[in-house]
């Protein structure tokens, strides 16, 4: 894996997001409090939260391509809370992790009304559908019990769904849907305005650890006295976390802007998001122009690199394609007529219990990190900023009792035991269930 090596970003988002100019990248040799590697929502939120606590001072942000060029510019939209991976029933840490990720999506609600173009935000709620009758019935229990823990989920019944093979729905109608790119973009000049300095198209190369961390990149090497890895995907190509994150990549489709009235035939109504309960997890969401976009719903959907290059090269005649517009039909017939407009590829970063980490690290404890989101971190990968702010200003007590704090991850196998065993777990549960908070 070559570290800093990505990919162009050729999602729907971009065809919806005016683009400013890049900040020049890095020629020179520099030296910061604090450099922060990535620019996509861990990144940002990362190094805008700084910012407002250091008044801007010696924050540098360094970037491989243009900030959002990776998941976050690429991604499904949805702003859901919960942390994947975690299941539990008791009702204090239910609370607990929706307030959490409550938070991330205030975040998204926030910095999108601050620093984006109208429509890059919008909180109409969520649905999680259920495709069997006997998971319908348990996610009627679910709503009952977390309405219990004072947490506002309903159940719809499948008579308010139009889906085809929904028996059932959670609606979450505090979750949205954002147009993560254009977010990235607004936010730009805003962390340039707080004294962030940001240097585009400036791959970080090498980290070397120390009391004083160095970076190099093509332009020249940065020194600092502390460094967040916000790479998610990429972070194994800069020798962290090699052996417990997994470079997914998850292929999307997108239709042309819709009207009003096939969302009206989709049975659609306001809602931003839709995903389907199986562990091979369907998503589509509605973006701000008004096209359909839709991604997984089973293992063609997904594609793991031998050795986990965490780049996707563009392939035209992928079998992903059809396997996703087959299935977007399966779930929408009324989009018989629509044809694909957009295609695209992500990473996501992958761990082997789904769970996401977030702490300080090193000999020196000055490499902060969040990651391992696992297909499930727009609200995460914002909190992320507010959570690493804290830990650099030597406040733990926030986030201790949350389970990404500090987590561990489970190692997951060297190659080409990795590629084996990706092979065999998706082909036995490429329809099972998914499990839930
Ligand atoms: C197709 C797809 C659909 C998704 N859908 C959803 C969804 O609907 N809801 C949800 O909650 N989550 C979703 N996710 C997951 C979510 O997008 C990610 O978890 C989240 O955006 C991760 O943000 P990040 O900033 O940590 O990583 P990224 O956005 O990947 O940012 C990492 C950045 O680091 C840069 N970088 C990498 N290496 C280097 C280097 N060496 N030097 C400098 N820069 C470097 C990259 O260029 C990139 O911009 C989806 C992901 C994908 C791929």
């Amino acid at each position: 894996m070559i570290p800093g090596e990505i990919d162009s970003n050729r999602s729907v988002w971009i065809e919806e997001t005016e683009q400013t100019p890049p900040e020049p990248p890095l020629s020179s040799r520099a030296v910061a409090e604090i450099a922060v590697v990535g620019g996509g929502l861990t990144g940002v939120s990362t190094a805008w939260h700084l910012s407002q606590r250091l008044s801007g001072r010696g924050i540098i942000l360094l970037e491989a391509g243009v900030l959002g060029n990776g998941a976050s510019g690429r991604s499904g939209g949805q702003v859901l809370h919960w942390i994947n991976g975690v299941t539990t029933e008791d009702p204090d840490e239910l609370r607990r992790i929706h307030a959490a990720t409550h938070l991330g999506i205030d975040l998204a609600e926030t910095l999108a009304a601050r620093y984006a173009p109208p429509g890059t935000f919008r909180r109409h709620g969520a649905l999680e559908v259920y495709t069997d009758a006997a998971r319908a019935e348990a996610a009627h229990a679910r709503v009952e019990r977390l309405s219990r823990a004072g947490i506002p989920v309903r159940f719809l019944g499948a008579d308010a769904l139009r889906f085809e093979g929904g028996h059932g729905a959670i609606l979450d109608p505090e979750a949205g849907r954002l147009n993560g790119f254009a977010l990235l973009q607004g936010m730009r000049a805003a962390l340039v305005e707080q004294g962030v300095v940001v240097h585009e198209h400036t791959p970080v190369l090498r980290v070397r650890e120390g009391e004083t961390m160095v970076l190099t990149t093509p332009g020249g090497e940065v020194h600092a006295r502390a460094v967040v890895l916000a790479t998610n995907a990429y972070t194994p190509a800069l020798g962290y976390f090699r052996h417990e994150i997994l470079p997914l990549h998850s292929h999307v489709i997108a239709t042309a802007p819709l009207p009003d009235e096939t969302w009206d035939r989709l049975g659609w109504h306001a809602w931003d998001g839709f995903t389907d309960d199986l562990d091979r997890i369907a998503y589509a969401s509605r973006t701000t122009a008004g096209r359909l976009l839709f991604g997984g719903g089973g293992n063609p959907a997904y594609s793991y690199r031998y050795g986990g290059a965490p780049v996707f090269p563009e392939q035209p005649r992928h079998p992903a394609w059809m396997f996703l517009r087959r299935t977007m039909l399966r779930y929408f017939p009324a989009l018989a007529d629509a044809p694909v407009a957009t295609r695209w590829s992500g990473t996501l970063g992958i761990t082997l219990d789904r769970v996401c980490t977030m702490g300080v690290r090193g000999a020196h404890r000055n490499v902060y990190f969040a990651l391992g989101y696992s297909g499930h971190g727009v609200a995460l990968a914002l909190l992320a900023g507010r959570v690493i702010a804290d830990l650099h200003e030597g406040n733990h007590e926030a986030w201790r009792e949350l389970p990404f704090y500090q987590r561990k991850l489970l190692p997951l196998p060297p190659e080409p035991l990795r590629w084996i065993g990706y092979q065999a777990y998706t082909r036995l549960t490429g329809r099972s269930p998914r499990r839930h908070a």
